[in-house]
């Protein structure tokens, strides 16, 4: 079915947006993929972890990071008092890649506007790069294994965002982000697996900055840079 942007950008909750991504033929991944993996846990979520693209587990359970890898990103989770259905996980790609090849850049610019849709209505205080295909999806030079661990915040801008919203009169709205390496990496290896968990405690404070410093504050009169995908305003916060 043709699924539009628009279609994406009118879909006024995730149920909405999952039945959406159920019926979407806008990359060629629905022809292979077993099970739909849009994304899981709380709308109201205040963190927000986003991945690449679901594997073979994820494809067979419609759910993303339930693998070796996730459940590594569980444990580090639950390490943090948390559960899974405390924050929202999703992926740049909400169908399998055949053999788990790398999305190819086509297919992530036609799920794009699932991935904005659901930031927008999740409206997260902090969004966490699982890995450089997260990252560069929004901030497409930089080089995770320079950035993890860092935070940055920047404009987003959605169409249709009102102030209820949190959106500012220019349909933006200030988001911070923090980058951290891909659970899978730190599978396989013991130094990087350190490194993610020493990441992944900067959480709280991180969250505690944002609260206390309403870093989430689009009244704010920052410059704004706008480049073609995700329109960004480059802050270096950490
Ligand atoms: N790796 C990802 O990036 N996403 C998943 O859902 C699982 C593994």
């Amino acid at each position: 079915m043709k699924i539009t942007e628009e279609d994406i950008a009118s879909a006024g909750d995730l149920s909405a947006i999952n039945e959406l991504v159920s019926k979407c033929e806008r990359c060629a991944l629905y022809k292979t993929k077993t099970k739909d993996v849009p994304g899981v846990g709380s709308e109201n979520a205040d963190v927000m972890f986003i991945g690449e693209a679901p594997g073979k587990d994820e494809d067979l359970q419609g759910e993303p990071f339930v693998g070796r890898a996730g459940q590594l990103l569980t444990e580090l989770i639950e390490g943090l008092g948390r559960e899974r259905k405390d924050v929202y996980i999703a992926n740049v790609l909400k169908h399998r890649p055949p053999s788990n090849r790398d999305p190819l850049p086509e297919e992530a610019e036609m799920c794009w506007p699932f991935l904005k849709q659901q930031i927008k209505i999740i409206d997260p205080k902090l969004i966490i790069f699982l890995g450089r295909h997260a990252m560069n999806r929004f901030y497409p030079t930089l080089k995770i294994s320079e950035c993890h661990g860092k935070a940055f915040r920047k404009e987003l801008y959605f169409e249709g965002l009102d102030s209820r919203l949190r959106g500012n009169d220019r349909g933006g709205r200030k988001q911070v982000f923090l980058a951290l390496y891909h659970p899978a990496v730190a599978l396989y290896n013991g130094n990087m697996k350190k490194t993610l968990q020493e990441d992944f405690s900067k959480i709280p404070k991180i969250l505690k900055k944002i609260n206390e410093e309403n870093l989430n504050n689009n009244n704010e009169d920052t410059p704004t840079l706008r480049s073609g995908q995700a329109k960004i305003e480059q802050t270096k916060l950490f």
